[in-house]
């Protein structure tokens, strides 16, 4: 543990500002060829092998488990009668201070993982044995354009190669014996803030995968390259190009008939691409050899700013289908017309069999928990809508119509005056994976209460890099008053919902002390694993959620976990870490007492007698760095310009969560030169902090170091009650 207490340690001294990027983390170790293995062939996995997974539970092939991606793992051998004697089997040191977010995939003896910076880790499943890691070598300058940490979220297999997409844009095949790249794919144009976190998935030959940016301005689509070559297959676009023409893609078609019309003429969407990026639900319907995906935000957020038309701008916030060989669309279904409020539709889509049809005949249904907070049971064939209700306090509309179409609430709009919604843009349900388990009929939902006041952005919206037409600074105070942080945190709220998709209703939750929530696995042994960000590693019983186990695994728990078999033994792996959208930008939602930022791969076995080292971390020096300056105009100027530029990376109120520094008791506030070659000059780029003077003046950097310097001062004299 020692170089990782060092790595932190220069995190910590490096300082870094406003851009996501830095991480002041050691990039993984090279690929170093391992001792020669036993097993024959690795990841010699094919279409039918793949759709074969619910029936060979000993293996984790796809991220979602399956093709229908349930996450329910038909393995039995841990189960509610003894998960109680669960304990560590092995523990592998991921060396990072961002965000984890991966699903392990275990083929062939071995398990691939993922990490910040797009990673990519061979384990031995059994010992956590290291067999090759792979280091794309991002520039980290790139991690300003990922709004939500420098995530990875795993890999694809297939045909003895790994595909990871990598947060610059690139789409790689590495082999699977070695870590060595057999090919790579610039999958977007560079010169725009595209970021992939998502894992691509594979059918007949084809690998999916998206990509995401919507919040600084790029325009969506799916793609299929060949498995074999990476040569560009076909692409779905997501939003119409400016001009409503044709992009020689396999969307032109849809966008004549239906799509083009639900655009307006003019507005930002123009020159911005109008956003619905596909960052995460990939899903194969390998009945209908089909690709069904969830479509993102729009860009900029705010309708107004984005298309005055207020048409329904397809396909933004949908769930679309397309045919896996072409391309061509099938169906669509969307979540939220018009999108305004950052409600995407990239939420994890699941397929089952539910007992929907005349008799208990069975109907296959795609199901949906996605950011707006209903829950969505749609037909798999048609996308025809079936039945939706909230699974969470829902403030911006009463209820869904006939046909699916939520009825608003007016003021919801945000047109004249900002409205306190429910759920905010962090969603009810994030990209943290929910679960179905098939035998009871039940869907296992991380949800979340994180209320926004959304406010209409009086500036142009190109001034920022996040581009959202939504404005962060609205009603934050320059002297945060007492009792505001305990306030906020009281309206955040974290639960996992076991949801019978039939009824439509909650057949049991669990209250969370924390909003931002975990990944849930379901298996045949009748238990829901589940962790917190706070550490928490959990099993419930399946039926009735009582709480079984848990386990603190000291870090932030909220990928999505995993189980396989190998020798008999049944184990339960989670990837661990302290990162990711939320956790980078609510500072002020945090106890004191948050887990360490260390990245591991965690797993568990029926007696296992492992442990997970406790890291110290050095203590921070609270202290302000220099004496306050700046009239109340100038501090005003300050919190305008940090809360449109920085807050996202470094956290509101100038509070952050730890995972990037905190600028309060930076050294760089209190040095007028050192902060302008930093913010100005693009001096720490190297670790991240990108320049920002394309967005700010020589005034307005050093204004934001007055209002830093301010509530340095606040902070230390006991105010706002920050940590
Ligand atoms: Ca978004």
């Amino acid at each position: 543990m020692r170089k990782l207490k060092t790595i932190i340690a220069a995190s910590a001294a490096a300082a870094l500002l406003a851009a996501c990027g830095g991480g002041g983390e050691q990039a993984a170790t090279t690929p170093e060829p391992e001792a020669e293995t036993s097993a024959a062939a690795f990841a010699a996995v094919d279409t039918a092998r793949i759709s074969n997974a619910a029936e060979t539970p000993e293996e984790w092939l796809t991220y979602g488990g399956t093709y229908d991606e349930q996450r329910h793992s038909r393995l039995t051998k841990i189960d509610t009668d003894n998960v109680d004697q669960l304990g560590v089997a092995w523990t592998y040191d991921l060396a990072t201070t961002r965000g984890v977010e991966s699903t392990p995939i275990v083929v062939d003896g071995v398990m691939y993982v993922t990490s910040a910076w797009s990673v990519v880790y061979a384990l031995d499943p059994v010992t956590g044995e290291e067999l090759w890691v792979y280091d794309p070598d991002v520039d980290r300058a790139v991690g300003v354009n990922a709004c939500c940490d420098v995530v990875n979220r795993g890999v694809a297999v297939y045909d003895g190669k790994i595909y990871v997409g990598v947060i610059d844009g690139r789409l790689e095949a590495l082999d699977a014996e070695t870590g060595d790249v057999v090919w790579s794919t610039i999958t977007v144009d560079q010169s725009k803030p595209y970021t992939i976190t998502g894992a691509p998935r594979v059918a007949n030959g084809k690998v999916f995968i998206g990509n995401g940016g919507a919040e600084l301005g790029v325009r969506g689509y799916l793609s299929a390259y060949d498995a074999d070559t990476g040569k560009l297959v076909w692409r779905f676009y997501t939003t119409p190009n400016p001009n409503k023409t044709a992009d020689n893609a396999a969307s032109d078609a849809v966008f004549a008939s239906v799509a083009n019309d639900t655009w307006g003429d003019e507005g930002a969407w123009t020159e911005d691409g109008g956003g619905g990026t596909v960052w995460d639900a990939i899903v194969y319907d390998d009945r209908n050899d089909r690709v069904i995906f969830g479509v993102g935000n729009g860009s900029p957020w705010n309708q107004r700013v984005r298309d005055p038309s207020a048409g329904d701008n397809l396909f933004l916030s949908s769930i679309v289908a397309v045919d896996a060989d072409t391309g061509e669309y099938v169906w669509h279904f969307q979540t939220t017309p018009g999108e305004t409020w950052d409600y995407t539709a990239t939420q994890t889509i699941i397929l089952a069999d539910l007992p929907l049809g005349e008799d208990g005949a069975t109907r296959r249904v795609a199901m949906q928990a996605p950011k707006n907070g209903f829950y969505y049971v749609i037909d798999a064939d048609t996308g025809e809508f079936i039945s939706g209700e909230a699974f969470v306090p829902v403030n911006w509309a009463t209820g869904l119509d006939e046909n699916g179409r939520p009825m608003e609430v007016e003021e919801a709009r945000y047109a004249d005056a900002p409205y306190l919604q429910t759920p905010g843009p962090l969603g009810a349900h994030n990209w943290q994976p929910m679960a179905f388990n098939p035998d009871l009929n039940l869907a296992y939902i991380p949800a979340q209460e994180i209320p926004q006041a959304y406010t209409d952005d009086p500036l142009t919206p190109d001034s920022v890099r996040w581009n959202t037409g939504v404005d962060f600074a609205a009603g934050l105070p320059l002297d945060p008053p007492e009792g505001l942080i305990e306030a906020l945190r009281a309206t955040l709220k974290g639960r996992l919902i076991a949801w019978d998709p039939v009824a439509q209703e909650a057949r049991w939750s669990v209250e969370h002390n924390n909003a931002w929530n975990g990944g849930v696995l379901s298996t045949a042994g009748g238990l829901v694993f589940q962790g917190r960000l706070d550490g928490t590693f959990a099993a419930y019983d399946a039926a009735t959620g009582e709480r079984l186990w848990s386990y603190d695994v000291k870090s932030g728990a909220a990928s999505g976990p995993g189980t396989f078999e190998i020798d008999g033994e049944q184990y339960v792996t989670i990837t661990t870490g302290f990162g990711s959208a939320f956790t980078l930008a609510a500072g002020y939602a945090l106890e004191e007492t948050v887990p360490p930022m260390v990245g591991r791969v965690v797993t568990f076995k029926l007696g296992g007698n492992g442990f997970i080292e406790t890291v110290d971390l050095p203590e921070i020096d609270r202290t302000p760095k220099g004496e306050p300056f700046g009239d109340e105009e100038t501090l005003q100027v300050g919190l305008v310009q940090y809360s449109r530029n920085c807050m996202v990376c470094h956290g509101p109120l100038v509070i952050s969560s730890g995972v990037l520094p905190d600028l309060r008791w930076s050294d760089y506030a209190g040095n007028a030169e050192a902060w302008a070659g930093a913010v100005m000059d693009g001096n720490l780029s190297s670790i991240g902090m990108v320049s920002f003077s394309d967005q700010l003046t020589n005034e307005e950097s050093e204004a934001i170091r007055a209002y830093v310097l301010d509530q340095a001062h606040l902070a230390a004299d006991g105010a706002g009650g920050s940590p």
